[in-house]
């Protein structure tokens, strides 16, 4: 195409790539999602199907960008890791953090009607999103770590406190209640005092979600004999487990080699 006296304006554009044979990690928050919460009348401490909606845009982004080989996803968040060796975008930092939080947040109006039939969506949520890049295994996997007793503290803590002020209690009483607490007098709390038994509660709300690919089992009929034959498939999953020890990964070697 012919060249206009106006292309020297590209000049100007400037960009960061990030460096080969490193771990990039794109986190997405919601933004103001304590108000969009209350305003769509999320259940507290945990709307499961808020979680389900955050999963199922999470699954769409996973599947449809390149080079993502994991994500970890709890409350308004999700983190995509984008493999070391991935040269998706060229590793252009703009494009990949862009067309991910624009992807997650059109999936997460469109299937806002499919996941609350019975709510009608009162504005348009926005996400936003940054890179960072991670020069190791051994840090990218603190990272994960991080994010994941993040949802433990705050799963902990909110689940007192909505306990607290569901059975009675004013916000600020029940904040005061839990002022200086440990995890353990938490844990306490909620068994003596409630019944509840905080490590029964669903490993969604505790541990939070992954998304990986993963081999499952399916069974399928042999055409000739009719047979009930199982086979190892390569499936995206969803699970809800511990990412801190050592375990998820060994079981798993192929998501980060
Ligand atoms: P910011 O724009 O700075 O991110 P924010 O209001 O979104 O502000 P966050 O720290 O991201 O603040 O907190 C997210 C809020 O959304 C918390 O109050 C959290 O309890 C609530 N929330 C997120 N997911 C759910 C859910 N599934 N069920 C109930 N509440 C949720
Ligand atoms: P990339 O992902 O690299 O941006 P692209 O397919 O979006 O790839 P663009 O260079 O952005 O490529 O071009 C946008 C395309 O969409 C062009 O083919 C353009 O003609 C078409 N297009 C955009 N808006 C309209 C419109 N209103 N009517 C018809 N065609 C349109
Ligand atoms: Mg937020
Ligand atoms: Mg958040
Ligand atoms: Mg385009
Ligand atoms: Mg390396």
């Amino acid at each position: 195409m012919a060249k206009s006296k106006y292309e020297y304006v590209k000049q100007f554009e400037r960009e960061t790539v990030f460096l080969p044979h490193t771990w990039l990690v794109v986190r997405i928050d919601g933004q103001g999602f304590h108000r969009f919460t209350a305003t769509h009348d999320f259940e507290k401490p945990n709307d499961l199907r808020a979680l389900e909606l955050m999963n199922r845009c999470a699954r769409g982004v996973f599947d449809q960008v390149g080079g993502i080989c994991f994500a970890y996803g709890e409350s308004d968040e999700y983190s995509f890791v984008v493999h070391e060796n991935s040269q998706y975008f060229n590793r252009r930092e703009a494009k990949l953090v862009s067309s991910i939080v624009s992807l997650f947040t059109s999936l997460y109006v469109f299937y806002w009607p499919t996941v609350f039939p019975d709510r009608q969506l009162k504005y348009p949520p926005s996400f936003d999103g940054r890179i960072v890049c991670y020069p190791t295994e051994a840090i990218l996997r603190d990272y994960l770590a991080w994010r994941q007793v993040d949802c433990h503290i705050n799963n902990l803590y909110n689940t007192c406190f909505w306990t607290l002020v569901q059975s009675g209690k004013s916000t600020v009483d029940a904040e005061r209640e839990l002022m200086g607490t440990l995890s353990a007098d938490k844990n306490e709390m909620l068994f003596t005092k409630f019944g509840i038994n905080y490590n029964k509660l669903p490993s969604i709300f505790r541990k939070g979600s992954i998304i990986v690919r993963d081999y499952v089992e399916e069974e399928h009929t042999d055409k000739a004999t009719g047979e009930i034959r199982k086979k190892r498939k390569m499936r995206t999953v969803v699970v809800h487990e511990d990412i801190i020890k050592n375990k998820f990964w060994e079981q798993r070697p192929h998501i980060l080699g």
